[in-house]
C-alpha cells in the first residue's frame, strides 16, 4: 500500500537519488562558475546506506528510482549499486540520467545489472558550442555513448537538451531532426534558476515559444502523459521518434508531482525548488531504526508546498546548485 501521501493529496512512486555531486563537465547552468566544495567519500551515503533508505521507500509505494547527480558514472563501481537496486521487490523501474561521457564502457554492465530507462543530456551537436556549454571538449565521447546505448537497447532512451534562448536555439530542429527513424524521445528542458547559474528571464526559451518553432516546420500531435509525467509529449508526423517539452517554468505540473528526492549526502527534499531537506545519513549512522527513517521521510512529505513558486523568486532563494541536488 502506498503511504507516501502528502498533504495534498498526492501519492508519491517515483525517487530520485543523488549517487555524487561530483562532474567531469561544467554546465554553465548547474555547476556555479565559481564551483562548489566537493564532498568528502565518508559524507556520501555508501552502497549499504542508499539500499537501506530505498528498502524502507519502496515499502511506503516507491515504484521507480532514477539515478542521477552530478554525474553518476563519476561514482565507482555504480553498476553494483544497480544490481542491489533491483533485487529490491517491488521496485518495477531503475533509471539514470547521465552526460554519457563515461556511458560506452557501462553501458552493458548498467543495463545487465537492471537500468532500463536512460536520459542522456546533450545540448548541442556542434562541437566548439557543446565545448563552451560544458566547459569540456567532450562531444565526441556523447555521442559514442549514446550509440552504444542504442546499440545496447533500452526500453527507453530520452535525451535531454536545456533549451537556452540564444544559447543552443537554433539546434532545436537539428535534434528533432535526429530523432526521425530513431526510438529515441528528444525533451527540450526550460531552463531554470538555481544558485549562480546565470539564470534570467530572458534566457528561458518556452514551451510556447519552441513548439511554434518546431510547428513550423513539424506537424506534431500531442500524446496522452502518464500521471505525474512532467513532459509534455508530441508526435512528430513521419518520425519514429518523439519530442517534449518540460514545461517548468512556464506551466508548472506541481498537482500531479509523484517525486521525492535523495541527495548524495542522505538528505530528503520533497520538492526540487524547496530548500528545506531532513537529513537522514546523521540519523542512520547514530542507529536510528527503520520505524525512525520512515518517520523523518513522511516528516519531509508533510513540508512539501502544493506548488513551486515562480521563477523569479525561485532564482533568489537560498536551494542548493543543481549539480548538488541531481537533477
Ligand atoms: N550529469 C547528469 C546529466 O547531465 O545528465 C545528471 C545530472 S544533471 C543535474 C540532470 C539533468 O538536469 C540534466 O539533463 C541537465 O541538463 C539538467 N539541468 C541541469 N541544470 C539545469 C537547469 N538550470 N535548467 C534545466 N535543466 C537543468
Ligand atoms: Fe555535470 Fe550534468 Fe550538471 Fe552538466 S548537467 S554539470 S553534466 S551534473
Amino acid at each position: 500500500m502506498n503511504t507516501l501521501i502528502d498533504g495534498f493529496g498526492r501519492k508519491h512512486t517515483y525517487l530520485r537519488i543523488s549517487v555524487t555531486d561530483k562532474c567531469n563537465l561544467r554546465c554553465f547552468y548547474c555547476m556555479p562558475a565559481e564551483g562548489i566544495v566537493w564532498k568528502r567519500k565518508e559524507e556520501l551515503l555508501d552502497f549499504e546506506e542508499i539500499l537501506r533508505v530505498c528498502k524502507i521507500f519502496v515499502k511506503r509505494g516507491i515504484e521507480k528510482i532514477r539515478l542521477t547527480g552530478g554525474e553518476p558514472l563519476m561514482r565507482r563501481d555504480l553498476p553494483s549499486l544497480v544490481g542491489m537496486l533491483s533485487q529490491i521487490d517491488g521496485l518495477k523501474t531503475i533509471a539514470m540520467t547521465t552526460n554519457a561521457t563515461l556511458l560506452a564502457e557501462n553501458v552493458q554492465l548498467l543495463k545487465d545489472q537492471g537500468v532500463s530507462q536512460l536520459n542522456i543530456s546533450i545540448d548541442s551537436f556542434k562541437r566548439e558550442r557543446f565545448q563552451q556549454l560544458t566547459g569540456r571538449d567532450e562531444l565526441q565521447r556523447v555521442l559514442n555513448g549514446l550509440e552504444a546505448a542504442r546499440r545496447v537497447g533500452f526500453q527507453s532512451i530520452k535525451l535531454n537538451v536545456v533549451a537556452i534562448a540564444d544559447v543552443n536555439e537554433d539546434e532545436i530542429l537539428d535534434f528533432v531532426e535526429y530523432v526521425k527513424d530513431t526510438n529515441i524521445n528528444v525533451r527540450f528542458i526550460e531552463f531554470m534558476p538555481f544558485r549562480d547559474n546565470n539564470w534570467n528571464v530572458d534566457r528561458v526559451l518556452t514551451y510556447a515559444e519552441m513548439l511554434a518553432k518546431i510547428g513550423e516546420k513539424f506537424d506534431l500531435t500531442p500524446l496522452e502523459t502518464e500521471p505525474g509525467a512532467v513532459a509534455r509529449d508530441y508526435a512528430i508526423d513521419g518520425h519514429t521518434g518523439t519530442v517534449s517539452f518540460v514545461t517548468s517554468m512556464t506551466e508548472s505540473f506541481c498537482g500531479t508531482c509523484n517525486r521525492l528526492r535523495l541527495t548524495a549526502d542522505g538528505s530528503v527534499k520533497s520538492c526540487l525548488f524547496f530548500p528545506a531537506e531532513v537529513n537522514l545519513r546523521d540519523k542512520m549512522r547514530a542507529g536510528a531504526t527503520d520505524a525512525e527513517i520512515e518517520e523523518m521521510i513522511m516528516y519531509s512529505l508533510s513540508q512539501k508546498p502544493e506548488a513551486h513558486p515562480p521563477a523569479e523568486e525561485i532564482a533568489s532563494q537560498l536551494n542548493r546548485s543543481m549539480i548538488e541536488i541531481g537533477g
